[in-house]
């Protein structure tokens, strides 16, 4: 679902990430993690394209990132397909981003109404569902002020699945969050993975790392330092980098 080569990006002299190599196949949840400045969120970035890769090639589901082939010619992608790709890519971030003048149904609505077309009451039964699977049926009509943290963050995964992605990003997904909510967040990542999505996840939980991820990246200053099973680099990290990393968070 994913594939990177020797992906580079820099910020003008600034080398963010210096070659990243590796693989998340279909129904993997890959979890990330690492320093903070290591180039987590900008990797994350350059799969839904929110940047342009610099370097090595970048393939979500079998197809170069930005790019569409005809024949034996490539062509860059225009903004509007750039749209398209971007929105069968669920991402959430670690601010909700919920829009706070729509209540909880019709932020979950929104794109699949206005951007996919569909009908109101066929997108509001499916966004009910997912409502119900992130356990929050009761909110439909409640606004994003109104609701906790960890409620607004279930809200903003219900309605990046509304769009049916086949890939979902998760960018710190629980760093905003006060730490009895935090739970109830990872519950309902730990059940999209039960039910076969996708996943790679950039987060500090390394409860979540060992129990729900396929794989485990460390990433430190734009490379990948070390991956494997989770269990295994957890209890037995091969690099000094991500032995100290872990001696700090665990
Ligand atoms: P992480 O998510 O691992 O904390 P980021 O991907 O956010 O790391 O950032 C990696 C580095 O790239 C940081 O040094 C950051 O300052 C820099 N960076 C990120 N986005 C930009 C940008 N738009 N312009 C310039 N530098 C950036
Ligand atoms: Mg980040």
């Amino acid at each position: 679902m994913v594939h990177a080569e020797g992906v580079h990006k820099h910020y003008g002299l600034v080398k963010v990430l210096k070659g990243i190599d590796l693989k998340v196949a279909a129904g993997e949840v890959m979890v990330i993690i690492g320093p903070s400045g290591s180039g987590k969120s900008t990797f994350l970035r350059c799969i839904n394209h929110l940047e342009k890769v610099d370097g090595g090639r970048l393939f979500v589901d079998g197809e170069l990132v930005g790019y569409r082939q005809r024949g034996d010619k490539i062509y860059e992608l225009k903004d509007a397909e750039i749209c398209r790709k971007r929105s069968e890519i669920g991402m959430v971030f670690q601010r909700f981003n919920l829009f706070p003048h729509m209540s909880v149904l019709d932020n979950i609505i929104e794109a699949p109404v206005g951007v996919r077309g569909q009908k109101k009451a066929a997108a509001t039964k499916r966004a009910l569902e997912l409502l119900d699977r992130v356990g929050l049926s009761d909110k439909r009509a409640a606004y994003p002020s109104q609701l906790s943290g960890g409620q607004q963050q279930r809200v903003a995964i219900a309605r990046a699945l509304a769009m049916e992605p086949k890939l979902m990003l998760f960018d710190e997904p629980t760093s905003a969050l006060d730490p009895e909510l935090v739970g109830d967040v990872l519950d309902a990542m730990k059940q999209l993975a039960k039910d076969g999505m996708t996943m790679v996840v950039v987060t500090h939980e390394i409860g979540f790392a060992r129990e729900v991820g396929d794989s485990l990246v460390f990433m430190d200053a734009g490379v990948v330092v070390e991956s494997g099973n989770p269990r295994e680099v957890l209890a037995n990290p091969q690099h000094e980098r991500t032995k100290a990393f872990l001696s700090k968070v665990l």
